[in-house]
Parts: structure tokens; C-alpha cells; sequence
């Protein structure tokens, strides 16, 4: 009985143990996965500083636009997603249908 008690405590305290381990490796994954990217947007920034690129679209001088996500058309209208009609692309708004900006860091030059 007591013994019976022990290996209840202790397989208990096993299962406890290990998710408490997975939870910690994954908190870990988590940490190093977002500091890693960090290091990568910072080294690649420092890269672009050393190649004397611009520190924003490295030397492209165009960024491309996040509403049409560089296409320049926008498919129109919220409603039309639930209707059967064939959907309406339009000139996105944003970029003027243009698709991309021109970088604001190197414009300023
Ligand atoms: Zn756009
Ligand atoms: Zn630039």
C-alpha cells in the first residue's frame, strides 16, 4: 500500500516534471526564435550600413506597397468576396497603382 503510494507519487511527479521541462524548452524555443530574429534585422541592417546600402530597402531605392503587397491592384470591396460576381480589380489607393514607394530614406537624399 505504501509502496503502491510511492510510485503513484512518483510517476505524478514524473508526468509534472517533464511538462514542466517540455514547457520550459518551449518558452526557451520561443525566446531564441525571437531574439534570433532580431540578430538577423540587425545584422542584416549592419550589412547593408558596412556595404553602404541603404539601411531600409538596401540599395533598391523602392519599398514595395504593403496594401496591394506590391501588385498595384486591389480586388475591390468587401461585399463582393460573398458574391458570385467576378471580383473588380482596382488601381490600389495607396501606391497610386504604382505597387511600390519609393524608399523614404533614400528619397531624403
Ligand atoms: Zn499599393
Ligand atoms: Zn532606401
Amino acid at each position: 500500500m505504501y509502496s503502491f503510494f510511492l510510485s503513484k507519487a512518483g510517476a505524478i511527479a514524473n508526468v509534472t516534471v517533464s511538462e514542466i521541462a517540455s514547457f520550459g524548452v518551449g518558452a526557451l524555443l520561443l525566446i531564441a526564435a525571437s531574439a534570433a530574429h532580431k540578430v538577423d534585422s540587425f545584422v542584416a541592417r549592419s550589412q547593408r550600413r558596412s556595404l553602404k546600402l541603404c539601411e531600409e530597402c538596401g540599395g533598391v531605392t523602392k519599398l514595395p506597397c504593403l496594401k496591394c503587397k506590391g501588385r498595384g491592384q486591389v480586388t475591390e470591396g468587401f461585399f463582393s468576396a460573398l458574391s458570385s460576381e467576378p471580383r473588380e480589380s482596382t488601381p490600389c489607393p495607396a501606391c497610386k497603382g504604382r505597387g511600390q514607394f519609393p524608399c523614404p530614406s533614400c528619397s531624403k537624399q
